[in-house]
């Protein structure tokens, strides 16, 4: 039997990097909803479709082929998996996010990845909305200040210019837009463990789901 587990939390909670691993552990499929919503989001800029015209947002979803293979994101047969994850792109998913036909067009294409067998699924509203019935619900957070601290450290690690305040206005801007749009606005779904991962290891974190995991036996 196929089982979901969610996680959601606002950026930079290290949600990624965890579902990432824990997907491997468990030998199940992760879906980054994230990713997702990157790619819509420079598509239809990229297109000059501005973000309140929801018409032609419409219109446009309805031409857009959307495809995740191996850990790779493809628009209509081209890979964007590198374009997204720019600042801009963030900035972008964020705004273009809230467009509720953008949500109603990519909430199936979310859901029927089930069909693909057991996975572990992080975003925004992933416990709320996509997946209400999931096995096993998380939501993952930290504070403002520990997560513009580690996207700073990663970003220097990977040799890319980094400024931790405007990382942390950045993030404060996000989790605004986030947390009090109309639609799906991020939030703590019901029956959803919380865990503050501001003073814990990665490891920690891991060690600390698969030990739930463990105990739910959902194999
Ligand atoms: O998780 P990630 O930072 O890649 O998400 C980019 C943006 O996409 C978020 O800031 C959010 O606005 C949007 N998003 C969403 N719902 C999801 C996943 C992401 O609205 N399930």
């Amino acid at each position: 039997m196929s089982y979901v587990i969610t996680i959601d939390g606002p950026a930079g909670a290290g949600k990624s990097s965890v579902a990432k691993i824990l997907a491997k552990k468990l030998g199940i499929n992760y879906l980054d909803t994230g990713a997702i919503y990157r790619a819509i989001a420079l598509i239809l800029n990229s297109a000059e479709i501005k973000s309140d015209d929801e018409l032609n947002i419409r219109e446009a979803l309805n031409n857009i082929k959307i495809e995740l293979q191996d850990g790779k994101i493809f628009v209509n047969d081209l890979d964007v998996s590198s374009e997204i994850r720019t600042p801009e792109a963030d900035k972008l998913a964020s705004e273009y996010s809230a467009v509720p036909a953008v949500r109603e067009a990519l909430l199936n294409l979310q859901r029927v990845q089930i069909f693909h067998g057991s996975l572990i699924a992080e975003g925004r509203d992933v416990g709320s909305v996509v997946f209400p019935d999931a096995e096993l619900k998380f939501f993952i957070t930290a504070s403002p200040e520990a997560r513009a601290k580690r996207r700073f450290e990663q970003r220097k690690r990977k040799g890319l210019s980094a400024n931790y305040n405007e990382i942390l206005n950045a993030i404060n801007s996000r989790d605004d837009n986030d947390s009090h749009r109309r639609l799906s606005p991020l939030k703590v779904p019901e029956n959803a463990i919380y865990i503050d991962t501001s003073e814990m290891s990665q490891d920690q974190v891991i060690n600390k789901i698969l030990n739930i995991v463990a105990k739910k036996e959902l194999n």
